[in-house]
This record gives C-alpha cells, sequence and structure tokens, in this order.
C-alpha cells in the first residue's frame, strides 16, 4: 500500500528522520518527509509552508536521511539573505550536536570577506560590482596591484599553499563556522577568507551560499567547481523562492544613467584616455540625452521607452568616427582595459578604487551582447527621471526562465518559502521541469485565534478609487 503527500507516493515506512530538536512542530515532519522524497527521488519541490514551521531543519533533517540512501550527495543551499544563511549554519552544528555528521561552509559575499577591506575602509564604499573588478584585477596583478592575502593563500592555478591548507582543516574539524569565525581565523593567518571558505567547501557536504552561486554563469563556474560541487550530484535548496523570479529579472538587467556617463567622460579627461576612447563617451552621453530627451516627449517622465538596440550603437559608432561596429566593440575593449588603469590611478591617489569608465564599458558589453542575438530575452529603453534632469539607458530581462532552468540540472531541487502559493506560476516563469515538479502547500500551524489581523483602512482596490495615477 502506498500513501501520497504532495504528489508524491511514499514508502509504507517512512525514513528515520534525523533531528536535532525533541520533538517536530506541527507540520514539520510533513515538510521534512515531502523534502526527503524530492531529493531521493531527483524531483524539482515546491513546498508552501507558513513561516514559524521551522522549514531549514526539515530540509537539512530530509537530506541527511536521503544521503544515507544516495551515496556521496551534497546539498548546496541557496539563500537570499545573510540571516537566512546563518540560521542552516546553526542548524547544521545542531545537528552535529545530535550525533549527525555533516559539514557547512557558509559562504558571505566577497566583500564582506575580504581582509583587504578591513585594512582600506574606503573598499567598503565600493559598489560590489566595482569591487568585484578591482579583486579580480589584484588577483591578476594588473597595473602591478597584487592581494597578499590571495598570495599566501593560493598558487597560480588555484593550488592552495600549506597555510592555507593547514587553516582550512581546522575549520573543517569544527564542522560549521560562521562566516565571521573564518574571518577572524583568516585575520590571525593573514589569509584571503573568501579563498579558504572555496577550501572548506570542498570538503563540506553542505555548502550555503547567495541565489548567484546558481544563477550567475561565471560565479557557478568558480564557485561550483573550487567547491567541487557538481550540479547532476547535487542537491540543491531555494530558501524564499517567492524572490526568485524578481532576483533573477533583477540580476541580468542593469541601468546607466547619464550622470555616470558625464563622470566617465571627466574620468577619461582627467586621466588622459586617448581622443578616439573620449569621443566614445561623448557620443554615449550624448545619445542617451537624446533618447530621454524622446522618451520624455513621447511617454513622459520615469517610463521607458524602447530602443532598437543595434541602431544605438549604429548611432554611437557614427558620433565617435569609428568605422563601424567592429571598431566600436574594440574601442569598448580598450575603454574597459583602460577602466582598470585608472583604477590603480584613483588607488595611488588615495581614493576608491571605483572607475566610472570600466562601468560605462561594461554596460555597453552588455547592450553589443543584446543587440547581436538577444532581443527576445531582453529589452533595451531610455527613460528620463526627475523632470527631465537624468537620461537613463536601460537593459530589462524579460524571461527569468532562461536563467533560472539550471534549477533543474540539479539533481533534486527543492524551492521552499511560507508563501508559495501559485506553483504553476513558479513552473512557468522559473522554466521547471514540469514532469519533474511537485508541490505541498502546509497550512497554518498556530491557533486562529492567536492570528493578529491587520486592516489598513487608507488603502483600496475599488474600481472607482483607481486613478491614472495608479498605473
Ligand atoms: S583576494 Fe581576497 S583579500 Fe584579496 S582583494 Fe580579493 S577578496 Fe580581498
Amino acid at each position: 500500500m502506498s500513501r501520497r503527500r504532495g504528489g508524491l507516493k511514499l514508502a509504507e515506512a517512512e525514513p528515520l528522520l534525523p533531528f536535532p530538536y525533541p520533538s517536530f512542530r506541527p507540520h514539520q515532519r510533513e515538510a521534512a518527509l515531502f523534502a526527503y522524497e524530492v531529493f531521493k527521488e531527483g524531483l524539482v519541490g515546491l513546498l508552501s509552508a507558513p513561516c514559524g514551521i521551522g522549514k531549514s531543519i526539515a530540509a537539512l533533517s530530509a537530506f541527511a536521511a536521503a544521503s544515507r540512501e544516495v551515496g556521496g550527495a551534497r546539498l548546496l543551499v541557496l539563500t537570499r539573505t545573510k540571516s537566512q544563511a546563518e540560521i542552516y549554519a546553526k542548524e547544521v552544528k545542531r545537528l552535529r550536536g545530535a550525533g549527525v555528521e555533516l559539514s557547512a561552509a557558509i559562504f558571505k559575499s566577497k566583500q564582506e570577506l575580504c581582509l583587504k577591506a578591513r585594512l582600506d575602509e574606503r573598499l567598503k564604499e565600493l559598489s560590489y560590482q566595482d569591487f568585484l573588478r578591482f579583486c579580480a584585477g589584484l588577483k591578476k596583478g594588473l597595473a602591478g596591484r597584487r592581494c597578499e592575502f590571495y598570495e599566501a593563500s593560493v598558487r597560480e592555478g588555484w593550488r592552495p599553499t600549506a597555510r592555507a591548507l593547514r587553516l582550512a582543516g581546522r575549520l573543517a574539524r569544527r564542522g560549521a563556522s560562521m562566516p565571521e569565525e573564518v574571518y577572524e581565523a583568516c585575520v590571525e593567518a593573514g589569509l584571503c577568507a573568501y579563498e579558504v571558505t572555496k577550501l572548506l567547501a570542498s570538503g563540506a557536504t553542505v555548502v550555503v551560499g547567495s541565489y548567484n552561486y546558481a544563477l550567475l554563469p561565471s560565479v557557478r563556474a568558480s564557485v561550483l567547481s573550487r567547491a567541487k560541487l557538481k550540479p547532476a550530484s547535487t542537491f540543491a535548496v531555494f530558501d524564499e523562492a517567492h524572490s526568485l523570479p524578481r532576483y533573477v529579472v533583477d540580476l541580468f538587467s542593469d541601468e546607466l544613467s547619464t550622470r555616470s556617463m558625464q563622470r566617465a567622460v571627466e574620468e577619461a579627461e582627467r586621466f588622459n584616455l586617448a581622443p578616439g576612447l573620449v569621443e566614445v563617451l561623448r557620443g554615449l552621453l550624448s545619445v542617451a540625452v537624446e533618447r530621454g530627451a524622446e522618451a520624455k516627449g513621447e511617454v513622459g517622465v520615469d517610463e521607458p521607452l524602447l530602443v532598437e538596440p543595434m541602431e544605438l550603437l549604429k548611432g554611437l559608432a557614427e558620433r565617435a568616427e569609428l568605422s563601424g561596429l567592429d571598431e566600436l566593440a574594440e574601442a569598448v575593449d580598450e575603454l574597459e582595459a583602460e577602466g582598470e588603469r585608472v583604477r590603480a590611478l584613483k588607488e595611488a591617489e588615495g581614493k576608491p578604487p571605483s572607475s566610472y569608465v570600466a562601468r560605462c564599458a561594461a554596460f555597453l558589453q552588455s547592450w553589443m551582447a543584446v543587440a547581436s542575438g538577444g532581443g527576445e530575452i531582453y529589452a533595451c529603453y531610455a527613460k528620463v527621471e526627475r523632470e527631465g534632469e537624468v537620461a537613463r539607458l536601460g537593459i530589462k530581462c524579460l524571461d527569468a526562465a532562461v536563467h533560472s532552468r539550471v534549477i533543474n540540472a540539479f539533481r533534486a531541487s527543492l524551492l521552499m518559502s511560507g508563501t508559495l502559493w501559485a506553483p504553476g506560476y513558479y513552473v512557468d516563469v522559473l522554466g521547471l521541469d514540469r514532469s519533474r515538479a511537485r508541490y505541498l502547500a502546509l497550512p497554518y500551524p498556530f491557533p486562529r485565534r492567536n492570528r493578529a489581523i491587520l486592516v489598513d483602512l487608507a488603502s483600496t482596490s475599488k474600481y472607482e478609487r483607481r486613478s491614472p495615477a495608479l498605473w
């Protein structure tokens, strides 16, 4: 005889779920059994369970049970916020305390784990993209700059140093360390905490990081390969998964303001970039101002007007007096390299190592990629903000599924949230494999009398009260 839960067929004998608390909360065991079946059967599970049920420990407990049956499996937990990641570290510690053999590596953002940023406050002020470029430049030794912590951690070809291996071994024996503990140990040892976390991840059964580790191809290639996590043999948990569609769209969209373009022109003049490159930046600024004015005239302030990406590039090449798009592409590559030089010079002046030239180059590279074949997935637009003061060019991702289909590549994926109420929507929008998708919605577990129902009388969706301003 078999029973069904969330569209799953369950074996008569339920698995022994390792659990570090005296008892399950209402519906928590159902959540854990659902996760267990998803992992064991290699499915894509959508679990909607109200906050407070204890989904994190339910998923870890399910993983511990499933991995006993599926040899060599590891778990990648992807979260949106730091506090979610820390919950997993605490629960892994509790499971270890209850005798379950798990070990965890918890990633924080590179900027937060950076030891150079500890010594140089300016690095904390950089945008994350600027910081990543700064760090990549140091690792490659661009413009003669190097990172002593990186060099103390890994040698060429990402071969860990003896010091890094010793520290990672010591931390691994603890089972699960909070990112702060790894960071402090790295401060003492003079090692890069991010690289040491990668080392720890290579031996951990549970790796916790941000959504980007699965969604961004470059991060996926770098972090998952260092952590020796192969999607085909890895279980993945996407926490707070209701936010995934919006997160993916934002992650693959971009905007550049005329303010940044103006600063790039000033930066290019101040750091003596070749006149041809300065003209490309001036051309970009002038087409953006023009397109912004068109948008304002046709659709008004703060409204995007679609722009044909190739047409804009041709106009830009003409303005910069370039022979065509090939020459424009070469100029953009040169701008990227010059941006790194500017970054190094600004750092030497005691300023934050940011570069508007590099920012414009990166944006133009994305725009060119869309122009040469991303037209169905992305829309390019111009708009004007604040009564015409600032114009923006933008690239909007229209199809999250193109990037989130990677969820299907994992051996099994579990998407969890307190509000995953419309599974069909998530299957469609995220491009989930329909044949492997299963859904379980658990009811609110707390006594109805304890619910606080708040009504805001100031808001209404009444038709008569709607006005054009709402749209
Ligand atoms: S390699 Fe590590 S310590 Fe060096 S800049 Fe990058 S994150 Fe910071």
